[in-house]
C-alpha cells in the first residue's frame, strides 16, 4: 500500500520560464510564482529524494491556487488550465511510482471547464481537481453548477476544494495574516455549508470531495449548523438531512498541526475520512506528514493505517 499524500503544489516551469525572463504569461507575472519561496522550484529528481527521507511514496500533485485564474477572460484561463495540467500529467507519467496529477480548471465557463474536465481525467490521466472556495463569488449550490457535478461523478474525479486570496475576511481586517489563518478555514466551512444547503450532496451522492486545511472549521461549525437547521426550518435549503449527516461525505487531509486538532478531526468525521495531506511546499505546511500520524500518541494503529493509506487507496480506486 501507498503512502499518499494529497495536498502538494506545483508552480508549473512552463509559467517559471517565461516570467523569470520578465515577459508575463497569459497575464500572470513573476509576482504571482512566490518564486521567492525557492521550494517553489522544486525538481522531481529533489523532490523525490525529500519524500523517500520523509517516508512518502506517492504525491497528488496540484497547481499552485494562483493557477486558477477564474476571473480572466475564459478562453485565457482554459489555456493555462491545459498547460498546467500537461504539465502535471507529465510529471505523473515520468515518473507514475512517485506522481500522481490533480488539475486545474476554467470554472467561470462551465462548457469550458466540462471540457478540460473530461479531457485531464481521459487523456491526461489526472486524478482530479483542485477547486477554489467559490468561483468569482459564485458558490457551489448554484444551479450553474449542476452539469459540472453531474460529471465530476460520473468521472470519479477527486477533487480537492482549496483557497485562493482573498479569503472571505479579507472585507473584515487584512491585519495580522488572519486571512489566511482564519479565512482559509472559514472558506472551507462555507463551502461545506452551501454544498450541504444547495442539496448538491443529495444529488450527487457519489462525489468524491476532500475539504483541504483539514475541513477549516468545518468539524467546530457543524453542531452549531445542525442547531440553525432544527431552529430555523425555512433556510435549511435542500439538504435532507441535518448538516452533521454529511461529515462522512467528504474527506478532509491532515493539515492540523497538533494532536489534539488531529483527533479532534477524527472524533467528529472519522478515521475513514481522514487523508494524509502535508500542503508543502507552502510556508503553512506540516513539516513531516508522515511522522505526525505515524509517532501520533492519540490515534490508534488501525486509524493511522487508514489515514496513510487506506482511505486514499479507496477514494483514488
Ligand atoms: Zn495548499
Amino acid at each position: 500500500m501507498s503512502i499518499v499524500d494529497v495536498h502538494v503544489h506545483l508552480t508549473p516551469k512552463c509559467f517559471i520560464d517565461v516570467v523569470q525572463k520578465g515577459e508575463d504569461w497569459y497575464g500572470m507575472t513573476v509576482e504571482d510564482g512566490e518564486l521567492d519561496n525557492p521550494k517553489n522550484l522544486w525538481t522531481p529528481e529533489q523532490r523525490i529524494a525529500e519524500m523517500d527521507r520523509l517516508g512518502v511514496d506517492m504525491h497528488l500533485v496540484s497547481p499552485t491556487d494562483v493557477f486558477y485564474q477564474y476571473h480572466q477572460e475564459p478562453t485565457v484561463t482554459a489555456k493555462i488550465a491545459r498547460a498546467c495540467n500537461t504539465e502535471i500529467s507529465e510529471l505523473a507519467n515520468a515518473y507514475p511510482q512517485r506522481f500522481m496529477g490533480l488539475g486545474t480548471l476554467p470554472l467561470q465557463d462551465i462548457d469550458l471547464a466540462l471540457a478540460e474536465l473530461e479531457y485531464g481525467m481521459g487523456r491526461l490521466g489526472l486524478k482530479g481537481f483542485m477547486i477554489d472556495d467559490h468561483v468569482n463569488g459564485v458558490t457551489y449550490d448554484d444551479p450553474v453548477f449542476d452539469p459540472f457535478w453531474e460529471r465530476v461523478e460520473r468521472l470519479g474525479a477527486f477533487m480537492l476544494v482549496h483557497q485562493y486570496g482573498p479569503t472571505v475576511t479579507e472585507t473584515r481586517t487584512r491585519k495580522y495574516f488572519l486571512h489566511n489563518t482564519v479565512g482559509n478555514s472559514v472558506d472551507r466551512a462555507l463551502t461545506y455549508g452551501c454544498l450541504v444547503g444547495g442539496g448538491v450532496m443529495d444529488r450527487f451522492p457519489s462525489l468524491k470531495i476532500c475539504l483541504g486545511h483539514a475541513g477549516g472549521f468545518v468539524p467546530y461549525a457543524v453542531d452549531r449548523m445542525d442547531k440553525g437547521w432544527e431552529m430555523f426550518p425555512k433556510y435549511r435549503g435542500m439538504a435532507e438531512k441535518p448538516p452533521s449527516k454529511y461529515l462522512d461525505r467528504f474527506y478532509y487531509d491532515t493539515t492540523t498541526f497538533t494532536d489534539r486538532n488531529l483527533r479532534f478531526l477524527v472524533d467528529v468525521v472519522g478515521s475513514d475520512r481522514v487523508v494524509l495531506g502535508s500542503d508543502w511546499p507552502a510556508p503553512m505546511a506540516v513539516d513531516d506528514p508522515v511522522g505526525a500520524i505515524r509517532d501520533s500518541p492519540v490515534l490508534l494503529e488501525r486509524e493511522k493505517e487508514a489515514i496513510l493509506w487506506g482511505n486514499i487507496s479507496k477514494a483514488l480506486g
